[in-house]
């Protein structure tokens, strides 16, 4: 997996966990079928959101990820890419440093 875009490892990240076994609610995932290059591309973000906005467990992904990026290495929160728990990565990087000024890529 080495080779697939930090922003797709993030996501598998979060949907599949540290030991590889996906969290309890990834099975309820409204992404599960999607494509995961629709959740890292800046042209399509609305789109992403739109289902996130639809999926049963937004709380549980957006904590599982924020939670992700606040503990791990600094590169981690502040490399944030992609939507993820219905936030863009600029979104988060905004949660985890509230005062710096960040450009919204995706
Ligand atoms: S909130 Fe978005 S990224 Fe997270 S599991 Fe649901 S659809 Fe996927």
């Amino acid at each position: 997996m080495t080779g697939e875009p930090y922003g797709y490892r993030v996501l598998v990240r979060v949907l599949f966990g540290l030991g590889g076994e996906p969290p309890a609610w990834r099975e309820r995932a409204a992404c599960a079928d999607s494509d995961p290059d629709l959740f890292h591309n800046a042209r399509r973000i609305a789109a992403a959101k739109a289902i996130c906005a639809t999926c049963p467990v937004l709380d549980e992904c957006r904590r599982d990820q924020l939670d992700w990026e606040a503990n791990g290495p600094a590169r981690f929160r502040a490399n944030t890419f992609g939507v993820v728990g219905g936030l863009t990565g600029a979104e988060r990087r905004r949660i985890h440093y509230p005062t710096n000024s960040v450009k919204d890529v995706a």
